[in-house]
């Protein structure tokens, strides 16, 4: 079935027809549901309530971007994320998939926030441009800023999809012609934002089955993401971590170190300053499809202060060089802290700091040791 062709009509309470076998439906809400930390108990209401209950009004927006978050959803597969977020939203508008243009789409919009005004979920993809009273970007003759506060004034919740509608993206790159912003600074509020380029479609997904469920929100950073998949860098679970904790750096790219899949923060890498959740919740359902897995630096897509703004192949200052407190508390049996749980915290401790003291000696030793024209451009 084509894409235009799911678009469904404005029948919040139809049930919905699963494009899917059960079994994958059942797979594709499991791994989204464990991405956000549902409970088993959780996943189950969550199918069952997408098996027989309403689904949202989606409006979803479009302005300055190049449509690759809604692309890579299109591109999930094996199974398909993009046919369970449309069994469990009712996707009202959308400007890139749906049949009708001009005059009938204008209608569509319209006739979706009048029939679900107060609780429809407004996703917006793009960056809003500011300049110039945003006349850099009209759609039906508004201009985004326009078509922003209108159809967020009767949102019942925003999500903001991508770098774009995040924080500007690219088309915020310097000089920012056009003075391109998020819709939080747009509209002056938190909302639920969802940065990366592209977006991960799981993350979306995550957030669409709790909202679709319980009819809440995930809690959210200082940013307004996630803290499913935005509340860790990228270098406290990337799979390369152990060689930068032994000082096993690439020096460029098809170096032997590069081929043997050392560490990648001399060619770039802004991983350890970048809250994200690719190196575990790969793209396309493709084991090692997120740039480090298949042997390029983290660009810091998630990061305002990185992407489009920091050369790509500038090292940046490593915010926590040793590994995270993620292992395993050492407990004592009863009551206080014993000898040997001392001890071996001391030893863990100390392993932890060596690890750290290390990979930053190496770090400062190969880049003394290497020719200046073996050091990537920056
Ligand atoms: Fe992974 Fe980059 Fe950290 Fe190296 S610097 S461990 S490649 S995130």
């Amino acid at each position: 079935m084509s894409w235009s062709a799911r678009l469904h009509p404005i029948t919040p309470s139809r049930p919905p027809t699963l494009a899917l076998s059960r079994r994958d439906f059942v797979k594709v809400c499991t791994m989204a549901a464990a991405a956000v930390g549902m409970s088993s108990t959780a996943v189950a209401q969550v199918i069952e309530t997408a098996a027989t209950g309403a689904r949202p009004s989606v409006i979803w927006l479009h302005f300055q971007e190049c449509t690759g978050c809604t692309e890579s959803l299109l591109r999930t597969s094996h199974p398909d994320v993009a046919d369970v977020i449309l069994d469990l939203i009712s996707l009202d508008y959308h400007e890139t998939l749906m049949a009708a243009a001009g005059h009938q789409a204008e209608k569509s919009l319209q006739d979706a926030m009048a029939a679900n005004a107060g609780k429809y979920v407004l996703v917006v993809e793009g960056a809003i441009p500011t300049k110039e009273n945003g006349i850099y970007c009209q759609i039906g003759g508004r201009t985004a800023i326009e078509m922003l506060e209108d159809v967020a004034a009767k949102a019942g919740a925003i999500i903001s999809i991508g770098s774009c509608a995040s924080w500007g993206g690219i088309p915020s790159a310097d000089p920012n012609p056009t003075g391109a912003t998020g819709v939080s600074t747009v509209l002056g509020k938190t909302v639920v934002t969802i940065p990366g380029c592209p977006a991960n479609p799981y993350n979306f997904l995550g957030v669409v089955l709790q909202y679709a469920t319980f009819g809440t929100l995930p809690a959210l950073d200082d940013l307004g993401r996630p803290l499913f998949a935005y509340g860790r860098t990228i270098h406290e679970h990337c799979p390369r971590r152990a060689h930068f904790d032994a000082g096993r750096f690439a020096n460029k790219f098809g170096d032997e170190g590069h081929r043997l899949g050392y560490c990648l923060y001399k060619l770039g890498c802004k991983g350890p300053q970048t809250h994200a959740n690719c190196s575990v919740m790969h793209f396309c359902e493709v084991i090692d499809a997120w740039p480090i897995g298949l042997g390029s630096p983290c660009f810091g897509c998630t990061e305002e202060k990185l992407a489009f703004r920091v050369p790509a192949f500038q090292t940046i200052d490593i915010e926590r060089p040793t590994p995270p407190d993620t292992y395993p508390p050492i407990y004592a049996e009863q009551g206080g802290v014993s000898p040997v749980a001392t001890g071996v915290a001391g030893i863990i401790g100390g392993a932890l700091v060596g690890a750290g003291y290390v990979a930053s000696k190496k770090i400062g030793a190969a880049d003394a040791d290497r020719p200046s024209d073996d050091r990537p451009a920056s």
